[in-house]
């Protein structure tokens, strides 16, 4: 246990937990997926398919961290989805890398998942129905992952991209703070729909998007007061006191 996740297994020294949250909304989940279907097994089936490619996903993002000379510490599946803890070298390239190989993992699913979803179609069993209906699915579902990671919101994968990206010519601080700004914006946009609509998913995600962009936006500006005490000499700069101590 830590922090209310289980460790579940590890791959190449990469351990993966699964918060507790998650067997609550899974019995949810499963029950309403699982009216989709004429054996209701195959909703324990899709749920734990859809963290099957959320694993895939962040293992994209740990092992590319890993190839830049970064940290990868654990990887943490919870109802929203899963949290990969990278810590890549600070440079605009290893993050852009780090960051952009979880949503490839996704694109390299998409004509996989379509290639077995053409195949169960073209063999127009009943028996396959659940199988047709599962795969159509796990199509569905990776391709809206792909979408909704690619938003250009931070913290998203879309809103870390489009941080690196800007890294290369702004440096760190001024692209986090812009990306993050964005994130705000987006996730402040997000809890005026999810009002809107009366959904308890959209005021999740976008308290969740709001706290991580809030932090973002702190961190650049922490970052800033750094990079100005680094500029100006400390008091206690021995540099100061030399012509005194030349005398
Ligand atoms: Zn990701």
């Amino acid at each position: 246990m830590r922090g209310g996740a289980i460790r579940l297994f590890s791959v190449a020294g990469i351990a993966v937990y699964l918060h507790f949250t998650w067997f609550v909304i899974a019995a949810f989940e499963v029950t309403s997926v699982a009216k989709r279907y004429s054996n209701p097994i195959w909703g324990v089936f899709e749920y734990l398919a859809l963290f099957a490619i959320v694993l895939l996903h962040e293992f994209g993002h740990a092992f590319a961290c890993r190839s830049t000379g970064g940290e990868v510490d654990r990887i943490v599946l919870w109802p929203l989805g899963g949290l990969a803890f990278v810590r890549p070298p600070p440079r605009a390239s290893a993050q852009l890398w780090s960051i952009a190989a979880g949503p490839l993992v996704n694109v390299v699913l998409f004509p996989a998942l379509f290639a077995v979803l053409v195949a169960l179609a073209r063999l127009r069993m009943g028996l396959h129905s659940d199988a047709l209906q599962f795969s159509g699915s796990l199509f569905t579902i990776n391709g809206v992952m792909l979408i909704f990671n690619l938003l250009p919101l931070y913290p998203l994968d879309g809103g870390q991209i489009l941080r690196s990206l800007l890294w290369f010519r702004l440096g760190p601080i001024r692209s986090l703070e812009i990306a993050s700004g964005v994130g705000l914006a987006g996730a402040i946009a997000l809890g005026i729909y999810a009002l809107y609509r009366s959904s308890i998913w959209a005021g999740i995600l976008s308290f969740f998007l709001l706290s991580q962009a809030a932090a973002g936006w702190q961190h650049a500006k922490t970052m800033r007061v750094d990079e100005d005490v680094a500029c100006k000499p400390a008091p206690d700069d021995p540099r100061l006191h030399a012509p005194s101590s030349e005398r």
